[in-house]
């Protein structure tokens, strides 16, 4: 991150860092966002799963938005077969070595999905996100709920390997049902910073 000399709280891309020294300029969180729910037609089939909610055009219109797909950032193809992980096992299984991630087609994508979830920790990092939205059900990005690797439709609670490397790092999650739990923890968080 290119950074401002006289000013070090200042990034030369005209981004405001967040933990700031001095308090006259307002902070204004960064949101880490699945890139399908931005509307880009990045899932396993071609499509995207765009959020209809006017908190997104705000805050698209402020600039707050990180947009990412971790899966396409490590090389995954659209449209590409789905995925799940196997075992009914979670993200964090998948992190720890204990679970893989296999296609329905057979494919183990396991070593994809754990560089899709550094892709996005990096890019939450250098933009200096605190937050992430992210679309829930999926084997990368979802928070609430996984399936279980069977591809029968049966889910259950847990992350996806995304989700689940960022929670790690500190970085809150919510999924795209919870946006109004977003609002109004951004709303809080920034009332504090800015007082
Ligand atoms: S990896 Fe995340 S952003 Fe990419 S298609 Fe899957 S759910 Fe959407």
């Amino acid at each position: 991150m290119l950074r401002c000399t006289l000013f070090p709280f200042l990034t030369l891309d005209g981004g405001l860092e967040l933990s700031r020294p001095w308090g006259y300029a307002k902070a204004m969180e960064k949101i880490l966002v699945s890139a399908c729910l931005m509307g880009h037609a990045v899932r396993y089939d071609g499509q995207s799963k765009p959020l209809a909610h006017p908190a997104i055009a705000q805050w698209i219109e402020e600039g707050r938005l990180v947009t990412i797909c971790p899966e396409m950032s490590a090389g995954m193809p659209v449209p590409r077969p789905p995925a799940e992980i196997v075992g009914g096992a979670t993200g964090e299984d998948v992190l720890a070595g204990n679970a893989r991630v296999v296609e329905s087609t057979g494919g183990d994508v396991t070593n994809e999905f754990r560089q899709a979830a550094e892709n996005a920790l990096v890019l939450a990092t250098q933009t200096g996100c605190r937050y992430a939205l992210l679309i829930d059900g999926s084997p990368s990005c979802g928070s609430g709920f996984v399936y279980d690797g069977t591809f029968s439709g049966q889910k259950h609670t847990g992350n996806g390997v995304t989700a689940a490397l960022l929670k790690r790092a500190g970085i809150a999650i919510y999924s795209d049902r919870d946006i109004e739990a977003l609002v109004t923890r951004l709303a809080a968080d920034e009332a504090e910073t800015n007082t």
